[in-house]
């Protein structure tokens, strides 16, 4: 096989807790991932001119080795013991970008996935996952999707049972978070509440929509500086005055999202929250 279209799926964050400082200056995690229907698609082409080009469809991300589409193949050559091979990635985004959805290591992932395919590898999903550690932490994630419990740096997996079929909107508001000040931040900031992991998980297992909803937490949102609080609060409560079960915000953010059962009320919410500024969506869960 010579070429590949894959889809590389965007994630929200069911629940985000940061239980600690780790002395190599990573932070311990606890949190359960949801994958969602928004996607970007990318094509990978074998090209054997011997070099790796990528391009994508927004001008302002790296067309080099910095892409994070291309530091999985690199990784991917280093693993195998071989020299990079030529190979064209482009990609047409549609997950927001700096937006706590994981957009660039789901398209990591999907190099990965891609690359075991086109080169008849056989590499199992925790092998690739092994490999996609080394380009960041919620790649190893990515590379299965789904609903999955994720800890130490992200890393460290165990498939969950998974969220019953629902609505998603989701909205980006128009700035971006710094994920490496939010770390720091986190470390100096009391923290309101944490997240009842174990009462998602277990509401998960009964298959318990309406638990998991209104469990939904992430504690970056006690970090976010005020004025970006409050433009996530906002959206949060737009969305539970439409009828969604539950809000909150995806990694460290700024993107925050609704779990909705009806298709009708999920459609308002999104007509409501456009025209408000930012990007919004309507998708699903995978
Ligand atoms: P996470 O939820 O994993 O923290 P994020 O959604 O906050 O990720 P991304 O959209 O993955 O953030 O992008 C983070 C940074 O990675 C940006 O600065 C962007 O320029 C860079 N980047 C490199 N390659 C890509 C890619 N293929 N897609 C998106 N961003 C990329």
């Amino acid at each position: 096989m010579a070429a590949m279209r894959v889809e590389a799926n965007a994630k929200l964050n069911l629940t985000l807790d940061v239980l600690g400082r780790r002395p190599d200056g990573y932070h311990d995690m606890r949190m359960i991932m949801q994958s969602v229907e928004l996607a970007d698609l990318l094509d990978i082409t074998r090209s054997g001119s011997g070099e790796l080009r990528v391009s994508t469809n927004l001008h302002f991300l790296p067309n080099n080795a910095k892409n994070l589409a291309a530091q999985a193949a690199l990784r991917w050559w280093e693993a195998q013991g071989n020299a990079s091979q030529g190979l064209d990635i482009t990609i047409d985004k549609h997950i927001p970008v700096c937006a706590g959805m994981a957009g660039g290591s789901s398209d990591a992932a999907a190099v990965l996935r891609a690359l075991n395919e086109l080169e008849g590898a056989g590499l199992s999903p925790a092998q690739l996952a092994r490999i996609g550690e080394r380009v960041g932490s919620d790649v190893p994630y990515c590379v299965t999707g789904g609903t999955a419990l994720a800890e130490g740096r992200g890393e460290v997996l165990t498939p969950l049972p998974p969220l019953p079929p629902c609505w998603v909107v989701l909205c980006k508001p128009e700035f971006s978070i710094s994920t490496p000040a939010l770390f720091a931040k986190i470390d100096s900031v009391k923290l309101r509440c944490r997240p009842d992991t174990q009462g998602v998980i277990a509401a998960l297992e009964e298959q318990d929509l309406v638990g998991v909803a209104r469990r939904m937490y992430n504690v970056f949102e006690d970090a976010l500086p005020e004025r970006q609080r409050s433009r996530v609060n906002d959206i949060k409560n737009v969305l539970i005055q439409c009828g969604a079960l539950g809000a909150s915000m995806s990694g460290t953010g700024p993107t925050a999202f609704g779990l909705f059962d009806s298709e009708a009320l999920a459609r308002e919410a999104q007509e409501r929250l456009t025209g408000v500024g930012g990007e919004v969506f309507l998708t699903r869960t995978v």
